[in-house]
């Protein structure tokens, strides 16, 4: 991603774990199922299985120069994981704030990385009001998602990859359509800000390609709001189970942002069933041959729900499968 580095915020060395770039593959069996050009962008090769390295890299990197020594965050899981492994790397002690429920797995990846766990009742809500907590008290630097400028940039370079993958040499490309997963929203914000970078700067000319979110129909805060026309989202209360644990994020501080990034590209928020995101995780391995997280195979899920689209399509995989297998077993 450091091939970017003109575009990101970081001055000096990075702290980085060689992240990218990540495949961008054509799918050649779901383009011609969908009569429409469809790719899979797959940042399941990233250090800690997940894109969450890359606002980790950024993250770290630009902490580290502002000379911050110790830094907390709330995480769903994963942002923990890659967190803590760029924490380890960059010698910067970090606090992780987890909801109870949490996947085992990203606690543990948590723990051999050595920053420090604390689990809370409740949701990722409550674990992220821990963490302004402990950040007010011990002065530690807050990382929450949007609390801080650097994750978005960190994201934004798997859409500087893709445009630039989607080119050729004279310029880079920008997809037709991009159908990302939604927790927090940032990586859908991060594409709409890379494509208006990159028009600005006379990389890739054309409209921002229209931008589709994707949440679980057991945590729809965004989806919700798009479908009533709201300009926010009220917290989701329902029970929230899905297995794409990624996308259990109730109340999204930034929402409003998510919101006005797909209705500004003409796109929209679609929600999708853990059946649904088991049966398109099973058709991108047999039909693609890709393994991907609950998450990515989400995008795949709502992609079925969707009308005719502008064509290239990119669906965006955020992890790799192995975290979860025992989940997408079918
Ligand atoms: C965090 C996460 C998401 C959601 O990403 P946001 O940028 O927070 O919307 C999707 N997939 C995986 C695997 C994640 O870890």
């Amino acid at each position: 991603m450091w091939r970017y580095r003109e575009v990101l915020p970081v001055r000096g060395r990075p702290v980085s774990l060689g992240e990218g770039p990540t495949p961008l593959l054509p799918a050649p069996r779901l383009s011609e199922r969908f009569g429409a050009a469809v790719l899979v962008k797959d940042d399941g090769p990233l250090p800690s299985g997940t894109f969450k390295a890359r606002g980790a890299a950024a993250g770290l990197s630009r902490v580290a120069e502002l000379g911050a020594t110790s830094v907390v965050m709330p995480s769903a899981g994963n942002a923990g994981a890659a967190w803590a492994l760029y924490s380890a790397r960059a010698g910067i002690p970090l606090t992780v704030t987890m909801a109870r429920t949490a996947p085992e797995a990203n606690k543990q990846e948590v723990r051999l990385a050595g920053a420090e766990l604390v689990e809370v009742d409740g949701t990722i809500a409550d674990a992220a009001r821990r963490a302004r907590e402990i950040s007010s008290s011990t002065g530690a630097f807050l990382a929450a998602t949007f609390a801080e400028p650097y994750r978005v940039e960190g994201k934004k370079s798997a859409w500087l990859e893709c445009f630039d993958q989607l080119g050729d040499e004279s310029a880079m490309r920008l997809p037709g359509t991009v159908i990302a997963p939604v927790g927090g929203g940032v990586a859908a914000v991060a594409c709409l800000k890379a494509a208006w970078e990159v028009v600005e700067l006379g990389w890739a000319e054309g409209p921002p390609p229209v931008i589709v979110g994707v949440q679980s129909e057991e945590c729809a805060p965004i989806v919700r709001a798009f479908d009533t026309g709201a300009d926010a989202p009220e917290p989701w209360e329902e029970r929230q189970q899905t297995i794409a644990a990624g996308l259990r994020v109730p109340a999204p501080s930034e929402g409003d942002l998510v919101l006005r990034t797909v209705r500004a590209t003409g796109g929209a928020m679609v929600a999708v069933s853990d059946d649904a995101i088991r049966s398109a995780a099973a058709e991108l391995a047999t039909a693609e041959g890709l393994l991907v997280c609950p998450e990515g195979a989400a995008a795949l899920a709502a992609l079925t729900s969707l009308g005719e689209l502008r064509g290239p399509v990119v669906l965006y995989n955020t992890g790799a499968a192995g975290k979860y297998l025992d989940a997408l077993a079918p």
